[in-house]
C-alpha cells in the first residue's frame, strides 16, 4: 500500500504498523521456507462446457497451508512473491508441478495457468514456459496462460508480443477477470486472446436486474464479435448457469460444479457422471 501513497506524502508512525511489520517479516520468512520445501502446490478447478456439462480442463490455483494449519490466500502470497522478487521461482515450480499433473489427465483436458502481470515484463518468459513443457512432456496445445488486464494496461505492446510468442508455440492465452481492469475496448479488439474470462462480479449480479443482465450479455456479444469464446467465473447457482447458457456463454467454472481440488482427487472426479458431480458439489 505504501507505494500507492502520493509522492512526498508522509505517513505518521503508529504502533500498529510495527506489529504489521513484524508479522510481515515472519510471513516473508515462512514463505521463503515454504517455497524451498515445495509446500505451495497447485489445486485444480474444473472448466465446464456449459451446454453439454463436459469437463474441458482445469485451472491451477496455488494453495499454501502453513505448518500450523493456516491456509494463506493466494492473493496474499502472490503479492508477497511479487514484492520479494520470488514470483518467477514460485511460478516455475507451480507450472512444472501442474504440467506433470496435467499429463495424467485425458488428452482433451487443458491446463490453465495464471501468471502475474510482472512476469510479462520478463523477456525470457516464453522460453521458460517452453522449457518446462519440454521437461514435463505436456504438449503446448494443452496449456492456456491466463493474464489479467493490468498486464495489458501496464505495457500494451509488450503484452501483445508475449501473447504472440506463446501462441506461435501453440500455447493459448486467456484474458482473466475481464471487466475489472480498465483496459480500453479499443485495445481489446487488437489483442489476440483465445478466450475471455468474465469476472465473478458479473456472474454474481447476472440476473439481478435487466441492466446487470445486459452488461453480461454485452460482454459475451463482444467476445463473439471479435471471435473469442467466453467463460463465466464463479458460477454458484443453477439460475446463473441457466441464464449464462441462454446468453450464449460457452464455458464456466464455479462452486456449482466443483471447488478447487488437490491433484490426487482428479481421477476420482473424472470418473463420476455429470449428475454425480453436480450432487457432490451441492
Ligand atoms: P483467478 O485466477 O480469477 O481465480 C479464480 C478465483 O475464484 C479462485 O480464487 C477460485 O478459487 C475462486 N472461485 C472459483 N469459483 C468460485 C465460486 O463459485 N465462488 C467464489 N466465491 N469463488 C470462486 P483463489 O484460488 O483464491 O485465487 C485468487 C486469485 O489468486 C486468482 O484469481 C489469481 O489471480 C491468483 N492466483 C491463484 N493462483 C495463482 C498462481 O499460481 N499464480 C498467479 N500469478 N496467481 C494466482
Ligand atoms: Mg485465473
Ligand atoms: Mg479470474
Ligand atoms: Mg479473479
Amino acid at each position: 500500500a505504501a507505494k500507492r501513497d502520493g509522492a512526498g506524502s508522509v505517513r505518521r508512525f503508529e504502533p500498529a504498523m510495527l506489529a504489521g511489520f513484524r508479522e510481515r517479516i515472519e510471513l516473508e520468512s515462512a514463505f521463503r521456507a515454504a517455497l524451498q520445501d515445495d509446500l505451495i502446490q497447485p489445486h485444480y478447478q474444473p472448466l465446464i462446457q456449459l451446454d453439454t456439462g463436459e469437463i474441458r480442463g482445469f485451472e491451477a490455483l496455488a494453495r499454501w497451508t502453513t505448518a500450523s494449519g493456516t491456509s494463506i490466500p493466494p492473493v496474499v502470497f502472490i503479492a508477497l512473491a511479487e514484492e520479494t522478487g520470488l514470483i518467477t521461482e514460485l511460478s516455475e515450480r507451480l507450472l512444472r508441478r501442474a504440467c506433470a499433473d496435467a499429463k495424467e489427465w485425458p488428452e482433451s483436458a487443458v491446463l490453465t495457468f495464471n501468471l502475474s502481470p510482472l512476469q510479462f515484463a520478463d523477456p525470457l518468459l516464453g522460453l521458460r514456459i517452453i522449457q518446462i513443457l519440454k521437461e514435463t512432456g505436456l504438449p503446448p496445445s494443452r496449456l492456456e496462460i491466463e493474464m489479467t488486464e493490468s498486464a495489458v494496461v501496464a505495457d500494451f505492446d509488450g503484452a501483445i508480443k508475449t501473447i504472440r510468442q506463446l501462441q506461435d508455440c501453440g500455447i493459448k492465452v486467456a484474458l482473466d477477470d475481464f471487466g475489472t481492469g480498465f483496459s480500453s475496448l479499443g485495445q481489446l479488439a487488437n489483442m489476440p486472446f483465445d478466450k475471455i474470462k468474465i469476472d465473478r462480479s458479473f456472474t454474481r449480479s447476472c440476473g439481478d436486474s435487466l441492466k446487470q443482465t445486459s452488461v453480461v450479455r454485452s460482454i459475451i456479444g463482444l467476445g463473439h464479435g471479435i471471435g473469442v469464446a467466453t467463460l463465466a467465473e464463479g458460477i454458484e447457482t443453477t439460475s446463473q448457469l441457466e441464464l449464462l447458457k441462454q446468453l450464449g456463454c460457452e464455458y464456466g467454472q464455479g462452486f456449482l460444479f466443483a471447488r478447487p481440488m488437490p491433484a490426487a482427487r482428479i481421477s476420482d472426479y473424472l470418473g463420476l457422471s455429470n449428475e454425480e458431480r453436480l450432487s457432490q458439489s451441492a
